[in-house]
């Protein structure tokens, strides 16, 4: 097997870590590990689960037109710019296939979603790792490290797992900074829960070197099904749709995110739900004494003394059945991010946090 080698930079990728979600011994546990909808999806969506039984003996559609018109109704888009995917993970997948390789260059941030870093090296591109400004995403620090070999540079705005975002001006300065023969990603995972915000998808039609990835896993509840999407200027659609494979959405994929897109009156029950209970947990928390960053998402990076206050709340809540996620990985080795989980939980994860700061172990 000596001579039989993957290709350079595959042996460097860390397995992605998941939200826990259970605790040996523990029955009742509640998650607010993987910034999921504590609602789940919208009921509409559900029924065109149930409904898509009946159709899976077909192979789906390869155009994805309806999902397509549908995203492109509700959010004031242009169909043909859209491209659906496995999640947004497979848009990043396919950005880093199409435009980076061996000898170039993907700049994430310091504090940025480990997909980016995991499908450069999967693309065998070199990760280039910036520094943020008290863990905000700083556009001169990208600047300043783009290069000749720079490809893709992908910042989550709002970012996971800071929460922080940057304004639009911010974002204008970027992708006009940046080197002709880069595109600039926008992962707009959580725009839907900034109210006002377009995840960018205005600056991707002014210009020809901006792309926004959206996702179905965050407010619209459906994680488990695995749907994403982009948005892109048409040459960068054209190549996408050279390698995604036809049929990577199922009917049942395609049929409940249209349901769960058309359904606006539950997205923004749920986005006012979460802007309310993000406001009242961060407060709470602040009153223990455990500040967090103003977050635009639906979660709070809760800030403990050192490692070892962050390692041992973690513990201390495991033991109350409650399971938040250690972002060590991401350099923040004394925070714990805290999905906004519905009110009693939220509730619950406020009071054990106060229990432990109150010294109890
Ligand atoms: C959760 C998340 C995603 C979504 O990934 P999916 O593959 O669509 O589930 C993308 N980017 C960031 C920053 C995220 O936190």
């Amino acid at each position: 097997m000596t001579s039989i080698k993957p290709q350079p930079g595959l042996m460097d990728i860390a397995l992605y870590v998941g939200g826990k979600s259970h605790i040996d011994g523990v029955a009742n546990v509640i998650k607010l590990s993987s910034n999921e909808n504590p609602f789940g999806p919208s009921p509409a969506a559900q029924e065109a689960v149930k409904r898509s039984v009946h159709e899976l003996h077909r192979y789906p559609s390869t155009d994805h037109a309806e999902l397509r018109t549908a995203i492109a109704e509700v959010h004031g888009l242009e169909a043909d710019r859209i491209i659906c995917g496995v999640g947004s993970d497979e848009i990043i997948t396919l950005l880093c296939q199409a435009y980076a390789g061996p000898g170039t260059e993907v700049i994430h941030t310091e504090h940025g979603f480990a997909m980016y870093r995991i499908s450069a090296l999967a693309a065998s591109a070199t990760p280039v790792e910036v520094r943020e400004r008290e863990r905000v995403t700083d556009v001169d620090s990208i600047l300043d490290a783009c290069t000749e070999a720079t490809r893709l540079v992908f910042i989550a705005n709002p970012n996971n797992p800071t929460g922080t975002m940057i304004g639009m001006a911010e974002i204008e300065r970027l992708a006009e900074g940046i080197p002709e023969q880069c595109l600039l990603v926008l992962d707009g995972a959580y725009a839907e829960y900034v109210e006002g915000y377009d995840g960018g998808a205005r600056l991707v039609e002014m210009r020809d070197n901006v792309v926004m990835t959206r996702t179905f896993s965050k407010l619209y509840g459906l994680g488990g099904l695995r749907i994403g999407w982009g948005y892109a200027p048409r040459e960068v659609i054209d190549v996408l749709m050279r390698i995604r494979g036809p049929f990577n959405l199922s009917t049942t994929q395609l049929a409940a995110a249209e349901a769960a897109v058309r359904d606006r009156a539950y997205a923004e029950k749920c986005r006012d739900e979460n802007t309310r209970l993000r406001a009242w947990l961060a407060e709470a928390l602040a009153e223990h004494g455990v500040p967090c960053d103003t977050s635009t998402a639906n979660f709070v990076l809760a800030r403990f003394g050192d490692t070892e206050e962050a390692e041992a709340c973690d513990a201390y809540l495991q033991g109350q059945g409650l399971i938040v996620r250690k972002v060590g990985g991401y350099k923040l080795p004394n925070c714990l991010r805290i999905s906004v989980g519905d009110e009693a939980s939220c509730r619950r994860v406020a009071y054990c946090i106060g229990q432990f700061k109150a010294g109890a172990r």
